[in-house]
């Protein structure tokens, strides 16, 4: 069997940023101001210090303002939900995150609900899940829409194909299920309780995988020629794996993502396009706050997508 095609999230996320960098650099020149993210970090939990870092590297490359403050795990709320304030009330902020999980998770709920909507840049404030669920304009959850735009741009065709989503939580399974509805998909999602896993997931023309088990997919559970989307993130004795059996399923599948290197650098690089289209609306550049899938769609028609990745 050949071997699946590879859906290069890194070599993408590359060519986003390289247009995002454009943006900002325009920006500056038209309203004298760069887009401004601020994460808010709570405790010392290593692989939220990673992602944060990386957030911050991100923004620097492409010339969006980086503020952040950071928390011991012992913070009181009202001391978190006070710097939520502050960055909703600051000018330079178009986008706030509250990296999570927050070692207090039952505060997570409400202190989503307590960023600025027009500043959630995330997608999971209530007031923007709604807005997807009613498909109406709305900032976008950044795994989904990069995985949208990674099959879009690969190519793979949405249209009335049977998608499976494996996973259902709110921040990847649920909106993922949704755009890919949206994109006239019939979509079933799959969760802990599914019977036979492997069965659901053979119908899959497309399949996103978010479930956060090493390897849970392995080739038996593909149908020949599927694109195959690896959002898991497990970190093994043997390195950073994702929730496919990559080895296997490549054989079978007709396309597919790598992990690292696949869904991972399309979130951070959706991360930064929010920002920037919140920044545009907020400074009166765009009249409403565009989709990340629409500017892409538009810019790649201006920008060609021939240019080597940065
Ligand atoms: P989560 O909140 O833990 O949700 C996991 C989902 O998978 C749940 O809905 C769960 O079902 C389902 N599930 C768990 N075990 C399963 C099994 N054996 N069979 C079928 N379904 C199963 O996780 P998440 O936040 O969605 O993240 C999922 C994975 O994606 C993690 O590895 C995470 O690190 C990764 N991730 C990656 C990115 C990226 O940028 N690449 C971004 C976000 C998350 P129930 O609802 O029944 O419990």
């Amino acid at each position: 069997m050949a071997q699946a095609q590879l859906l290069d999230g890194a070599a993408l996320a590359c060519q986003v940023r390289r247009q995002i960098r454009q943006q900002v650099t325009e920006m500056q020149a038209a309203v004298g101001r760069t887009p401004g993210l601020a994460v808010i970090l709570v405790g010392d939990d290593p692989a939220s210090q990673i992602y944060v870092r990386n957030k911050e590297k991100a923004c620097t490359q492409v010339g969006i303002l980086s503020l952040s403050r950071r928390f011991p795990a012992d913070v009181s709320r009202s001391e978190l939900f006070e710097a939520i304030r502050q960055f909703n009330d600051d000018p330079r902020v178009d986008g706030i995150l509250v990296q999570l999980p927050l070692p207090q998770p039952e505060w997570e709920m409400d202190a989503i609900a307590s960023i600025d909507p027009g500043k959630d840049v995330d997608g999971f404030h209530p007031l923007n899940a709604g807005r997807l669920l009613e498909g109406v304009p709305g900032f976008l959850s950044c795994t989904p829409a990069g995985i949208l735009y990674l099959l879009r741009h690969a190519g793979v065709e949405l249209v009335g194909r049977r998608a499976v989503v494996v996973g259902r939580s709110n921040i990847v399974g649920k909106p993922a299920a949704l755009l890919l509805l949206r994109e006239h998909a019939t979509v079933t999602v799959a969760h802990s309780r599914t019977r036979d896993l492997a069965a659901v997931c053979r119908e899959a023309e497309v399949l996103v995988v978010a479930a956060g088990h090493a390897h849970l997919i392995g080739a038996d559970a593909i149908r020949p020629g599927a694109a195959v989307v690896d959002v898991g993130m497990n970190r093994t004795p043997e390195g950073l794996v994702g929730d496919v059996d990559f080895a296997a399923v490549s054989q079978v599948a007709g396309w597919i993502t790598p992990v690292p290197g696949g869904v991972g650098p399309m979130t951070i690089a959706m991360l930064l396009l929010n920002t920037l289209l919140a920044a545009r609306w907020h400074t009166g550049l765009d009249a409403e706050l565009r989709s990340p899938l629409e500017f892409l769609a538009e810019r790649g028609r201006e920008d060609g997508d021939s240019r080597p990745p940065c």
